[in-house]
């Protein structure tokens, strides 16, 4: 196990949970599943969550801290905010293409929809609940959810990964401004506190393979039936495909044009951070590991990849945006509804500022998919249509995601002159004093 390279371990403990939870379920074990296997992946999730906060501090500030000048954060900030619309847009746009071109919507039969509507309506109208709450709320809200009336509470469940990046990026301004005598004893003790929070990095992903055998083993247990499959196959298909043109054309060519590197590397790099965003469903527990490797791996200075990973994780979604608009254009269609060139446009508006609203947490990217379908009179109830398949499809489309802003932390760092050698550590790695 010690010789195989960690995505292979990763691997490796995904197989052995998928075969286990098959089994559980043939045996009638799926209790034993849930009482004995599922917590040590809630455990491993919390791991990964417990070290987010504390590594987007630490690195971020020591990133800032060693600028020279401040407009470069500046030019970093405008550049990967504008790459990452491109990218959502991009998104979108494949999506509708594809779903329009496959019109899954008009193959499913009226019986099985009429059941699929019953079946689920509890399950989509707790969403849609959910939902509304978040869209009545004034168009400046989001500039207000930036700053954080408690710089303590930014960091706790009631903040958000924005509310850290604001705080930290006023701190690490203000320790360029001061005094550099009395700033570099900060500067050191952050540097320590990131080496520190790296190597626990490390510690943790000693645990993966099995945090994503005891995943995958509970996600096979908790598996929808697969006459559901079968039903809502091409609308599967046609999400899948999206996503496909997005890690195996979009990515790849956008790396090779702007950064000159081969997809081969890039791909050998982060395909640790891919395997864990497919058994978590979430761009936020993947970060910390994303992050290590978009910087050790793949050799995006540190300085840019701890704000443009964390960012991204917020507000760049291209799996989920491209999910949004392939949903919305599915139960559009299932429903017979109409809808007219401009209804689409207004969903390339609506599920660019859906996606950027979605949390980076499991189903979250359904929750804000009602808001496209209300925007252009789709009823919300229709979310029932696909509920019974989200779980793999946004295991699928959270690979999309973490991708996506691996991606541009290259394209960025390659912009500023950021992209080099990575600096690999390893736990066998201990400091020797010389
Ligand atoms: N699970 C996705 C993520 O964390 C969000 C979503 O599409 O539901 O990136």
């Amino acid at each position: 196990m010690k010789r195989l390279a960690l995505h292979w371990q990763i691997l490796l403990g995904m197989v052995l949970g998928i075969v286990v939870g098959f089994v559980a379920v043939q045996l009638h074990g799926e209790n034993f599943i849930s009482n004995w296997i599922d917590p040590f992946g809630v455990i491993f999730i919390n791991l990964l969550k417990l070290i987010a906060v504390p590594l987007i501090i630490a690195s971020l500030l020591n990133g800032i801290a060693d600028l020279k000048d401040i407009s470069k954060l500046s030019k970093m900030g405008t550049r990967t905010i504008l790459i990452y619309i491109v990218s959502t847009v991009l998104a979108i746009t494949i999506g509708l293409i594809s779903v329009n071109l496959i019109q899954p919507g008009y193959s499913i039969e009226e019986s099985t929809r009429d059941n699929l509507l019953e079946s689920y309506a509890g399950d989509a109208s707790s969403r849609i609940e959910a939902a509304m709450s978040q869209k009545d709320q004034g168009p400046l809200q989001p500039l207000i959810d930036l700053i954080p009336d408690n710089i303590f509470l930014a960091a706790t469940d009631n903040g958000s990964m924005l509310q850290v990046i604001f705080v930290v990026i006023l701190f690490g301004i203000a320790l360029i401004l001061i005094d550099p005598k009395k700033a570099e004893p900060i500067k050191e003790f952050i540097g320590g506190v990131n080496e520190v929070v790296l190597k626990i990095i490390d510690m943790i992903m000693l645990g993966a393979p099995y945090g994503v055998f005891a995943l995958m083993a509970s996600l096979v247990v908790d598996a929808p039936s697969l006459d559901l499959f079968q039903a809502l196959l091409w609308y599967g298909f046609t999400v899948l495909m999206g996503l496909a043109i997005m890690i195996f054309v979009i990515y790849p060519l956008a790396i090779k044009i702007f950064t000159g590197y081969s997809y081969r590397k890039f791909f050998n790099g982060i395909s640790p951070a891919q395997l864990l965003a497919f058994s978590t469903s979430s761009s936020a527990a993947t970060l910390p590991v994303t992050m290590e490797r978009v910087t050790e791996h793949i050799g995006v200075d540190e300085e840019v990849s701890s704000f443009v990973l964390p960012v991204g994780a917020t507000i760049n979604m291209d799996g989920t945006s491209l999910y949004q608009a392939v949903a919305a254009i599915f139960i559009a269609q299932a429903l017979s509804i109409d809808l007219t060139f401009m209804d689409q446009l207004t969903i390339v508006v609506t599920a660019t500022l859906a996606s950027i609203g979605s949390a980076a947490v499991p189903g979250a990217g359904m929750v804000m998919l009602v808001i496209v379908l209300s925007s252009v009179g789709i009823p919300e109830a229709g979310l029932a249509l696909i509920f019974a398949v989200d779980r793999p499809l946004d295991m699928c489309r959270t690979i999309v995601n973490v991708t996506g802003d691996a991606s541009v932390s290259m394209i960025v760092a390659k912009s500023l002159g950021k992209l080099g050698v990575p600096v690999r550590r390893d736990l066998k790695d201990h400091y020797k004093p010389a």
